[in-house]
């Protein structure tokens, strides 16, 4: 089994990409991206799509998509982290689509597919939840058409996953290859001028609109930050963004008889509604991907150094996957690897721009950012060319982030006992067949919203 490098998506490509030209000293441009994930890529795509004479310039530490953006789970979902109103979701939903409209005119090979997505119940507990998940989707308008019930034999229709009691099921959700989706960006910006260095870190944003390397100072009317889950490499930023670890599986190709007893025909994505909940893609090629929790978190908000993931987390992601796809028992793990996600103390979703500073973000996606850093990319780029576009006055624009993580061993401590108590939680939950209370205490201690 292959272990990180980063991950088996970046394998399937034939491994991390030789890198782009290093800066080689100080420079002006307009705008300065620090970081060359989707956030980077899709701010600077918009930005040369609106504005041709714009001068854009990516610095990036690795290569691109060598964060989250090369190793997730590949779901452009139609979800964010910001409770908003009808019309935030209505931005999300069409969020799916328009990574797919950009992915066709640009030839960007990353096998999009639009089969939707299922929330699954594997117990009672789980059931309970998942009604008041629909509940919730109504209440927010969500019609039939946005997210619907299926019955266990309707979901059976549809897949045969091991212990399914029921699911919801949206359309909202498209699957993609995410390092080819990085990767394919990453040529297309440069096809519309944009310049990418890489193996350069910024390691302080100054005011005034200056990204210090160690190459020299890159001095722009903008800098826009989408450094995400290793937002702390940056001076001053050690506290704003925890790197959350996420962990993930691929399997060897499922033989035919395997795919025929499964069925999955949509290749729909799935989670189940565990607390320490896991997701899942069909790949192109008939893989099993599936992501959960294993260690949640490194002291000191370090981060892996090339998407290593420790044994015990393979084991116990592969442990789920058995028992969700008893039909794929044979199926050998192929690679294992992680990844860490950006999450916000108030773990909320912010898009911003400060002209006194000279600063943009995007980002606090926590776990889904793939489509949501499409919409914060858009943003962005209206925000710096002071366009009063809709989107720009979409509720979670502007949001601040008040506090930031406690410091060390506290933020430790609280999000390590946070999953510790979710795992607990589910295995009550498993047992008892009554919701747990440990879930809440580990939400409160937190701060984490669902
Ligand atoms: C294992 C895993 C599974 C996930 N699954 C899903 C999913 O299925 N669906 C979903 O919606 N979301 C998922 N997410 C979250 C999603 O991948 C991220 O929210 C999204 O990719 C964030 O993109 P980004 O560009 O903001 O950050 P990143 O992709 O992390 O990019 C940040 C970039 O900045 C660079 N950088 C950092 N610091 C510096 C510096 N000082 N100087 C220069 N460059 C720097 C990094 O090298 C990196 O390339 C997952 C995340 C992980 C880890």
């Amino acid at each position: 089994m292959l272990i990180g490098g980063p991950s088996y998506w970046f394998h399937a490509l034939g491994g991390l990409p030789v890198a782009r030209p290093a800066l080689s000293g100080g420079t002006d441009v307009d705008v300065a991206i620090v970081g060359a994930g989707y956030t980077g890529l899709w701010t600077a795509y918009y930005l040369k799509r609106a504005d041709p004479s714009l001068r854009v310039m990516i610095l990036e530490r690795e290569v691109a998509g060598y964060g989250a953006s090369g190793r997730n789970g590949g779901w452009v979902s139609g979800e964010i982290a910001f409770e908003g109103d009808r019309r935030t979701r209505l931005a999300v939903y069409d969020t799916v689509d328009e990574v797919g409209r950009v992915c066709a005119a640009e030839g960007i090979d990353c096998d999009f597919l639009k089969g939707g997505s299922l929330s699954v119940a594997t117990n009672e507990v789980q059931l309970a939840r998942l009604h008041r998940h629909l509940e919730h989707r109504r209440a927010g308008g969500d019609t039939e058409d946005d997210a619907r019930l299926l019955e266990r034999d309707e979901l059976e229709q549809r897949i045969r996953l091991g212990g399914a009691l029921a699911a919801v099921r949206t359309p909202h959700c498209a699957r993609v290859q995410p390092a080819a989706l990085a990767v394919g960006l990453a040529a297309a910006v440069e096809r519309l001028g944009v310049v990418i260095h890489e193996h350069t870190p910024v390691r302080e944003i100054l005011p005034g609109g200056i990204a210090r390397t160690d190459q020299g100072d890159v001095r722009a009317s903008w800098v826009v930050r989408a450094t995400e889950g290793y937002t702390a490499s940056i001076r001053g930023r050690k506290r704003r963004l925890l790197p959350m670890n996420s962990s993930m599986i691929a399997t060897e190709p499922l033989t035919p008889e395997a795919i025929a007893a499964i069925g999955w025909n949509d290749a729909e994505t799935i989670h189940d509604l565990a607390n320490a909940y896991v997701y899942i893609q069909r790949t192109a090629d008939d893989r099993i991907a599936l992501g959960g929790r294993g260690v949640p978190y490194r002291f000191g908000s370090r981060t892996d150094r090339h998407g290593e993931i420790a044994p015990g987390t393979v084991a116990s992601l592969e442990h789920r996957m058995r028992e969700l796809f008893p039909q794929a028992a044979e199926a050998p793990v192929a690679h294992g690897w992680s990844g860490v996600l950006g999450v916000p103390r108030d773990w909320q979703f912010a898009v911003g721009a400060d002209p006194q500073r000279r600063v943009a973000w995007s980002g606090g996606y926590v776990g889904v950012g793939v489509a949501a850093a499409n919409l914060g990319g858009r943003i962005v780029a209206d925000l710096v060319r002071g366009e009063r576009s809709d989107l720009v006055t979409l509720p979670f624009v502007g949001h601040a982030w008040r506090r930031d993580w406690e410091p060390e061993p506290l933020r430790y401590l609280g999000v390590t006992a946070m999953y510790s108590l979710y795992r607990t939680a589910d295995r009550r939950e498993a047992h008892t067949g009554r919701p747990s209370r440990l879930a809440g205490i580990a939400d409160k201690i937190t701060g984490r919203k669902h």
